[in-house]
């Protein structure tokens, strides 16, 4: 999502042309965000609300929601085949919306929808080191090797890299949960293909402190002011 000045935002979305802001702006004709306009540099981003002459130039609220995912949705909003995430929701944006980080077909659990791209970018950047929690389950017993592994990185030879350090957590002899900081393509599928283990069953139960809670499988909801505000 681009950020322009005001004088820019202006020309580019009225009548009227850049060398005509000043003008505005002295007779107080553009409101910012419920307040009027000082300065031709103020900058206007895709949800500033932006009044000229009392009529909306600009007015696009920011939508965040959560989603649990069931079994057998395509993480895609459009699907020849498949019911996908966006069939799912009924919220006057939907189409607005993209989705933050896929998972899989047959994956389930927490998954988030915006149209505010600055935030889910922020989430997807490594730097941001922002958890994702998995319930996985394994073909395969587990053992101790596989915290030490997935501590130290496991090397993916397609992209040439090695996976940032991950906590495990073994709960049975074939299930375990996994945090990431990242989301490479099939990450933990890889990470246990390492292993040679195929994972029968996997369900994301976060992303940072957006827990699933008790939506139900399928189910959406808007994620909360203070979630928001706490998420890094
Ligand atoms: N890792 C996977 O392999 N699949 C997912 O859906 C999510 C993470």
């Amino acid at each position: 999502s681009k950020v322009s000045r005001l004088d820019r935002f202006i020309s580019q979305n009225s009548t009227f042309s850049i060398s005509d802001v000043r003008l505005l702006i002295a007779q107080q004709r553009i409101v910012l965000d419920g307040c009027a306009a000082r300065s031709i540099q103020q900058k206007v981003t895709q949800f500033t609300r932006v009044v000229l002459d009392g009529c909306f130039l600009q007015n696009n609220q920011p939508a965040y929601l959560m989603l649990h995912k069931p079994q057998g949705v395509v993480s895609a909003t459009q699907d020849a085949k498949h019911k996908t995430l966006l069939d799912l929701i009924h919220h006057p944006q939907k189409h607005e919306l993209h989705i933050v980080g896929r998972l899989d077909f047959n994956t389930t659990g927490v998954v988030l929808l915006t149209n505010d791209g600055a935030w889910s970018r922020k989430i997807s950047l490594p730097e941001t080191k922002l958890s994702k929690t998995y319930e996985v389950t394994l073909a395969q017993p587990l053992n101790d090797k596989y915290i030490a592994a997935f501590k130290d990185g496991i090397y993916f030879n397609y992209e040439k890299i090695t996976t940032q350090p991950a906590s495990l957590e073994i709960l049975s002899e074939y299930t375990a949960r996994l945090s990431l900081t990242e989301g490479k393509y099939h990450q933990v599928k890889r990470m246990f293909g390492f292993f040679q283990n195929e994972v029968l069953a996997l369900h994301r139960t976060s992303v940072g402190n957006l827990a699933l809670g008790d939506l139900k499988p399928g189910g959406s909801r808007v994620l909360t002011e203070k979630e928001l505000d706490e998420l890094w």
